[in-house]
């Protein structure tokens, strides 16, 4: 069976550092807000290359509390693709702002050349979110945030230590929001986030807010939330990320073989805009009219896919209040119908490669169509 993703994997490379550390942490007596979180945004700052790390308890408190501190709520306005992960939209309207959604390009991201039409006298932010390993048009991104005096918040989720023209996504904006999740770049083995600032003020307010609100014990300067970044997490964090260039360069190299080897006419594949690098959180896919087809194909062949996502946000239950209908955004939602993430993960071996590319090259069509008739 192979899965479309392997953690397990990728812990084993590293095993035995990941349970020394853990085994540290245990014995210091000391598990929140201690020297390991304190030296894990350090080097976390320093990769990214901005000057102040402040860590959190998931990438949804990075995006919420990021709009909260910004100031960015009820009645303000905020832009984001209409391809986003619901978490995403999630950040915006947990302050009570309202999502303007923008669909996404040949590239899986928001199509910054639609952006400009959506800015109203409401709007107050664009919520760059790097989809799958790959940097937005973060040029026309700023430019437009420059012209309409508009906050930028980079949801970098999916793209640890990605690029544009050079410049590490997560630092052109006022914020850059970070997800720990296991399955992301950097992982962690729990819930985990961060976000990332140039802005010296902003910086101390995350870290007065994820505690209470508080900086001196039991002095509450606002009312604040628990969102603290663990010891144990942090500590395994730092090991993550002393590898994170390692494993980024093996998902290129799985990429690579996708691109070289899969050759089958039904599989589009991604395309990496010009100026624009690919970590390849997800290798994604566009099977027009034959996805679930494919994903049924593999399956029985024991080749796991997932599809990032099934629902576009403006569809999901949880927005109906915004009182969008299908067809109001065709481009996300085609690619919903299209999109498929195959398995990629560190220490996928070159078999189990292998074996996902001979069976999408032998996947047909009209095949699998006959089949599902019979
Ligand atoms: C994972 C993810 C989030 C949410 O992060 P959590 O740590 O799960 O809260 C937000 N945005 C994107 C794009 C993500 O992929």
């Amino acid at each position: 069976m192979i899965m479309p993703n392997n953690l397990g994997r990728q812990y084993s490379l590293h095993a035995e550092e990941y349970k020394k550390k853990a085994c540290e942490v245990l014995d210091s007596g000391w598990y929140i807000l201690g020297k390991e979180v304190s030296a894990f945004e350090e080097e976390w700052a320093r990769y990214i290359g901005a000057k102040y790390c402040v860590g959190l308890a998931s990438g949804l408190d990075a995006l919420w509390i990021s709009f909260r501190l910004l100031n960015i709520g009820e009645g303000d306005e905020v832009i984001v693709c209409a391809n986003a992960y619901i978490a995403c939209v999630m950040g915006i309207t947990m302050n009570g702002a309202t999502p303007v959604f923008v669909e996404p390009d040949q590239y899986d991201n928001i199509d910054a050349e639609k952006i400009e039409e959506k800015v109203s006298d409401k709007t107050k932010a664009i919520l760059a979110v790097h989809l799958y390993g790959q940097s937005c048009d973060m040029t026309k991104i700023m430019s437009l945030a420059q012209k309409y005096d508009l906050k930028v918040v980079e949801d970098c989720a999916q793209s640890h230590g990605n690029h544009w023209n050079g410049q590490t996504v997560g630092t052109f904006g006022d914020v850059g929001c970070f997800s720990f999740y296991p399955s992301k770049g950097c992982g962690a083995f729990g819930d985990a986030g961060c976000i990332v600032t140039n802005d010296e003020e902003l910086a101390k307010k995350f870290k007065v807010f994820r505690n209470y609100g508080s900086e001196k014990r039991y002095h509450n300067m606002m009312v604040g939330s628990n969102s603290r970044l663990d010891e144990m997490q942090a500590g395994l964090l730092r090991i993550k990320l002393s590898h994170l260039d390692e494993f980024n360069e093996e998902r290129c190299r799985i990429a690579d073989r996708y691109y070289n080897e899969i050759k089958n006419p039904l599989i589009q594949f991604p395309k990496i805009r010009p100026g624009a690098d690919s970590s390849w959180h997800q290798f994604v896919v566009h099977v027009s009219g034959h996805r679930d087809a494919l994903m049924g194909f593999l399956k029985k062949q024991e080749i796991g896919t997932l599809i990032h996502y099934p629902i576009p946000p403006h569809l999901s239950e949880a927005y109906s209040y915004l009182g969008h209908k299908k067809g109001d955004f065709p481009i996300a939602e085609k690619y919903a119908d299209e999109v498929l993430s195959l398995p990629m993960y560190n220490g996928m071996t070159n078999d189990e490669q292998q074996i996902v590319i001979n069976a999408i090259n032998e996947f047909n069509a009209e095949d699998v169509n006959n089949e599902f008739k019979g």
